[in-house]
């Protein structure tokens, strides 16, 4: 079955009731098939799965596009139903609350922050973006008290601000990564896509193109890295990349003298939408 709550309270009262373990995947709604993948691993995983929309206002800056955020909850709802058909015995609860002071209750000033993680790569583009992230995130733990979240590796960066957020506060939540969810293109799926036109979004392939000329440079050989540079380089000339780099995988340091698993990491600029991509390498 499916349960929509949009009042906190309710929530409160309800989480109160379930004992046995709860997945939780927390999102900004507009769904597509990305975050339906970390649902349906949430629903192998536990009977009863807590799904949030909530368009997080503490995770945009002031001239990004948190008005124009696409709210779906119809069509939203309409794709969550069609998931839990079938699966006997399973419960979504679906959390979407409104007005924003459901969530952040006039008087909660907490602020969490996962310094270092927070002001590289995204946190340099977006000053605040990760403080507004792991704050809401924190904030939904907090009310789902799940036993385990999930989380796209798409996000790689958010994933890994969640993990050490988790990690600090001793949080009692194990945290999931799960692949990402790509077009046929290649073009990983995002509610911001839409923001595209047709020809943009061809354009936009040049994204995983890359990614993947760099991987394939690399052939998980550390002795290549320097050729696999001077590709970036060459690459990045074009000044609609936001970024492209090498980074290790579990910390995004600079320095990858001594890693053995990479990132390689990047944005794209098409107008005021940036595309985030990224791919894991390993190297000997
Ligand atoms: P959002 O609604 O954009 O905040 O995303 C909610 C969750 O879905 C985050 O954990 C994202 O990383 C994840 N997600 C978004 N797009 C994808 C994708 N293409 N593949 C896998 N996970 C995704």
């Amino acid at each position: 079955m499916i349960k929509l709550i949009t009042s906190t309270q309710e929530l409160i009262k309800y989480r109160a009731q379930e004992k046995s373990s709860v997945g939780f995947v927390p999102t900004m709604g507009n769904l597509h098939k990305g975050h339906i993948s970390l649902l349906e691993e949430a629903l192998k995983d536990a009977d009863c799965v807590y799904f949030s929309i909530f368009v997080n206002p503490k995770q945009f800056g002031p001239s990004e596009d948190f008005q124009k955020y696409p709210r779906t909850l119809e069509h939203d709802m309409k794709l969550l139903e069609q998931c839990i058909e079938g699966k006997k015995g399973k419960t979504i609860v679906v959390y979407a609350p409104s007005p924003v002071t459901e969530v952040f209750p006039e008087g909660d000033t907490r602020v969490i922050s996962v310094s270092g993680l927070n002001k590289i790569l995204e946190g340099k583009y977006r000053p605040d973006h990760f403080d507004g992230v792991a704050t809401v995130v924190y904030r939904l733990f907090e009310l789902v008290k799940p036993d385990k979240g999930f989380f796209g590796l798409k996000d790689y960066q958010q994933y890994l601000v969640i993990k050490q957020m988790a990690d600090d506060l001793k949080l009692p939540v194990k945290i999931i990564g799960m692949p990402i969810i790509r077009e046929p293109s290649g073009l990983a799926m995002s509610s911001r896509n839409q923001y595209l036109f047709a020809d943009q979004k061809e354009e936009a392939l040049i994204l995983l193109r890359s990614l993947k000329k760099v991987e394939s440079i690399i052939a998980n050989k550390r002795s290549n890295l320097d050729e696999a540079q001077k590709e970036i380089d060459s690459i990045t000339k074009d000044k609609k990349w936001n970024y492209l780099e090498m980074r290790d995988a579990a910390t995004l340091s600079e320095d990858i003298s001594n890693s053995t698993e990479l990132s390689i990491v990047a944005v794209y600029q098409i107008g005021n939408t940036r595309l985030l991509d990224n791919i894991q390498v390993t190297i000997k």
